[in-house]
């Protein structure tokens, strides 16, 4: 492709005026995104927006979908300027609500225009709204470069969205295309709920790369990433991507989208997360990530999540999450169903498509558990509480992670699913399972991307459904509890157990290479963030430290840089080292430690060695979990 001249792109634009005023219906609002200046973190917009003469306000979205927060960047919201028939039409931001403008539409007015810029932010840390593009490839999100008008539903709003793309970028998005000339994009007329779920992933290296050819509707990886060699995905990783579209059909007996499209940001230099939608999901890894296995192994199990979510989450939904407009506050209660359900059946999904092996998947579930077992406020924080509290959750630091608790509806809605799971199975002599309970709650027959509320009491009749218990107060007993340990039946049931060994696991030392952490929390309890490489930054620091643990008891606290072990300068090998030979001796461990402008040192009394989590089988009990994670779809020949 190549970039329109000056004078072509201005026939370009009236023939898309002339497309657009023909084609759209009455009271659409149009919508025109220029992403030229993307590499420069910029986007323009531009919308046309049917009005009539007096009050109006309009909206930027405030609580995003997927992301159970009042996230809209709205910091990021700047020149807005709107005008009626060539001339100026004054503001006026709401005294309260900072996401509301409120405007006077004057006398012989029928449509508004209003430019506004986002102003895309270079921070890494957080979701769509942290930084979502590079000199090379960009993620569009339209919630933030749009305004909405007060009064009606986003499924009622229909918006006929155009985008001017950087000269020669390729681009996917779950839209439609009606129209595309060179750079310039014209999207079909889609109501305000169905665009803000369809971002586009666009990029000057791209590659889409079609999933089991043999199913209908299609799956594509769409992949962007910084580099040409970032798109090399081995045929191995394919085939096992598109055994994740086969095992889906087999466990949710139906789907409900056109087309799906996993879109994939391949970069170091954008926030790491995904986000779901019904047909795609915003999938932001690594460069490296799909060629390197040292990156996969962060990343490996966000696919099968984000595409789970087009039935848990998309499809189905906790009635507290549909809301009806983009102000009105999320009710995150059931986010151990919507994210834990989730985050189970992804892990699972990993295992039966092969891209884990059941060691791998063992592995993993035995980290998550170990973190939950170290995590000291679950003694005053019931896993209900972390739902209701998501939204504050998702942003919290690091530190004091152990006491206060982080968003563990996924990580231990992973461990009551797996109860579940293996209680069904247990009940029923093996006849049934939690696939079983899929298939009724997922609504065994295609549709298009239609949206069903769900409430608790939905959820413990479709299990009742399965097999009679009594679930309501299974579920309750877990969510409510306030024990030390996390529910860990399932994993019994399932013929294993959690113990803490010498060695840490592949998959743990990769994610401690991949997060640059030492994680010593199950030996001396501690986790430390290591050195920043960059010359000038801050040494490793205590990330956290896990009330009750010898270091805990030695007076440490999270933020604390760390100097020294036993008098040589700190190095994650230096501490492993001390660890060792702390549990031959009697003497404690000596830490020299930085507290703001002061340093001392601090004796930690800990003998008990190195300790990893793993599972280990239990010794003639049936492989249940194994039994989990078999693949359910037999691979065409
Ligand atoms: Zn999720």
């Amino acid at each position: 492709m190549r970039k329109p001249s000056a004078v072509a792109l201005l026939l370009l634009f009236g023939v898309f005026c002339a497309t657009l005023a023909a084609a759209n219906p009455p009271g659409t609002i149009t919508l025109a995104v220029d992403a030229t200046e993307a590499p420069r973190n910029l986007l323009h917009a531009k919308l046309t927006v049917p009005a009539a003469a007096g009050p109006m306000t309009f909206l930027y979205p405030e609580w995003i979908p997927g992301e159970h927060g009042p996230t809209g960047p709205i910091v990021d919201l700047a020149g807005l300027k709107i005008t009626a028939n060539g001339k100026p039409v004054a503001w006026r931001r709401d005294d309260v609500d900072l996401y509301a403008f409120h405007v006077d539409v004057p006398q012989g007015v029928s449509a508004l225009e209003i430019a506004l810029d986002y102003l895309g932010p270079v921070k890494e840390q957080g979701y769509s709204s942290a930084a979502s593009a590079t000199q090379q490839l960009a993620m569009i999100s339209w919630n933030q470069v749009l305004l909405y008008p007060q009064g009606k539903s986003p499924r009622e709003l229909t918006y006929a969205a155009s985008l001017r793309l950087p000269a020669g970028w390729k681009f996917a998005t779950a839209l439609e295309v009606a129209a595309q000339t060179g750079d310039m994009v014209e999207f079909k007329p889609v109501t305000l709920n169905f665009l803000i779920d369809s971002p586009v992933l666009s990029g000057a290296h791209f590659r889409l790369v079609p999933l089991a050819a043999e199913i209908t509707p299609p799956h594509r990886l769409d992949l962007a990433a910084d580099s040409e060699a970032a798109l090399d995905i081995s045929p191995e990783l394919v085939a096992e991507y598109s055994q994740l579209v086969r095992e889906t059909g087999a466990l949710y007996g139906a789907r409900h989208y056109w087309h799906y499209d996993f879109l994939i940001s391949l970069s170091d230099h954008v926030a790491h997360f995904g986000l779901e939608h019904h047909q795609s999901s915003d999938n932001r890894m690594r460069e490296r990530a799909f060629v390197d296995g040292y990156f996969y192994a962060s990343g490996s199990g966000l696919l099968p999540h984000e595409f789970t979510h087009s039935w848990n989450g998309k499809y189905r939904r906790p009635a507290g999450l549909a809301t009806a407009n983009y102000q009105e506050p999320m009710k995150d209660d059931l986010l151990w169903v919507y994210e834990g359900l989730t985050q189970y059946l992804g892990v699972i999904l990993s295992g039966r498509s092969g891209l884990w092996t059941p060691q791998q998947f063992r592995e993993h579930l035995a980290i998550s558990t170990a973190q939950l077992e170290a995590t000291a406020g679950r003694t005053w924080r019931p896993l209900i509480d972390t739902a209701m509290a998501a939204s504050i959750l998702y942003e919290a630091p690091h530190e004091w992670e152990s006491w206060r608790r982080s968003v563990d509806y996924y990580d231990e809605g992973t461990l009551i699913w797996l109860d579940a799971d293996t209680t069904i199975r247990e009940l029923t002599h093996g006849q049934r399972s939690l696939n079983d309970f899929c298939r009724i709650f997922f609504d065994g027959h295609d549709t298009g991307p239609e949206l069903k509320t769900y409430t608790f009491d939905d959820v413990v009749s479709a299990l009742n459904q399965v097999v009679a218990h009594d679930w309501r107060a299974f579920l309750n007993t877990r969510l409510n509890s306030t024990t030390t340990r996390p529910p860990l039946a399932g994993i019994g049931r399932g013929g294993w157990k959690l113990v803490y060994t010498e060695t840490p696991s592949p998959v743990f030392q990769g994610l401690e290479a991949v997060q640059h952490l030492t994680d010593v929390r199950y030996s001396l309890g501690m986790v430390i963030r290591e050195a920043d490489p960059t010359p000038g930054e801050p040494p490793a620091r205590l990330r956290d430290v896990i009330p009750g643990s010898p270091a805990w008891q030695a007076g440490l606290g999270p933020g604390m840089k760390l100097l020294g072990v036993n008098g040589r300068v700190y190095s994650s090998t230096v501490l492993h080292d001390a660890i060792r030979e702390a549990k031959l001796g009697s003497k404690p461990i000596q830490l020299l430690v930085q507290n703001g402008s002061f340093i001392d040192t601090y004796s930690v009394s800990y003998h008990g060695g190195e300790r990893y989590p793993e599972l280990e089988r239990i010794p003639n009990a049936p492989d249940m979990l194994g039994e989990i994670i078999r693949s359910l779809a037999p691979q065409p020949k």
